[in-house]
């Protein structure tokens, strides 16, 4: 497995599947998430609304995946994952960060699929401090089964945050 990070907007990116950082209604919100259903268009929202719900309004629990497709995006599928909110890192928050990793990873070896894009899981409003979700994130993929994608990228929103997860990859690899 070749694990690469690249810097630039994930919505755009040629790959069979592209991994939303979602919350649990799975139904949009900000940041990637609201940037993924711009780009792959009004029926990824009904695809997601048909979902199962395992409680009122709740699609997909904090660590848990599920996968859809990618409509009017480059991407085939998008694969919803609801990372942790940061609360200091005491409450289970590596934990659930690694298992949106393994859990995604998991889905795309199912769908017998070769290349995936991740965005920065919970670096953005759910305020994981950015070095930490790196080194979870990479440990994770990097422990993930074989059989999965054989590529697997990163995709940082800016250089500061690109410059993060490449020394997090030197440091892990
Ligand atoms: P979360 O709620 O999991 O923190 P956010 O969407 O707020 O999710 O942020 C996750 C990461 O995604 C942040 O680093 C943010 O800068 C980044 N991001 C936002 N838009 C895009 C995009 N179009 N492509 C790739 N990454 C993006």
């Amino acid at each position: 497995m070749n694990i690469e990070i690249i810097v630039g907007d994930i919505t755009a990116l040629d790959v069979d599947a592209i991994v939303n950082a979602a919350n649990s209604t799975l139904l949009g919100g900000g940041g990637v998430d609201g940037a993924i259903h711009r780009a792959a268009g009004p029926r990824l929202l009904e695809a997601c609304e048909a979902l199962p719900e395992l409680s009122p309004g709740m699609r997909c629990p904090t660590g848990e995946a599920r996968i859809t497709a990618g409509f009017d995006l480059g991407a085939r599928y998008v694969i919803h994952t609801v990372g942790p909110i940061w609360l200091g890192g005491g409450s289970g928050e590596p934990e659930q960060l690694a298992s949106c990793y393994r859990n995604s990873m998991t889905l795309a070896a199912e769908y017998d699929l070769a290349s995936i894009a991740f965005p920065a899981i919970s670096c953005g409003v759910y305020g994981y401090p950015p070095k930490r979700a790196a080194r979870v994130a990479l440990r994770s993929l990097l422990d993930s089964p074989q059989g999965g994608p054989s590529k697997v990228l990163v995709c940082c929103f800016g250089q500061d945050m690109g410059a993060i997860w490449r020394e997090a990859l030197s440091d892990a690899s």
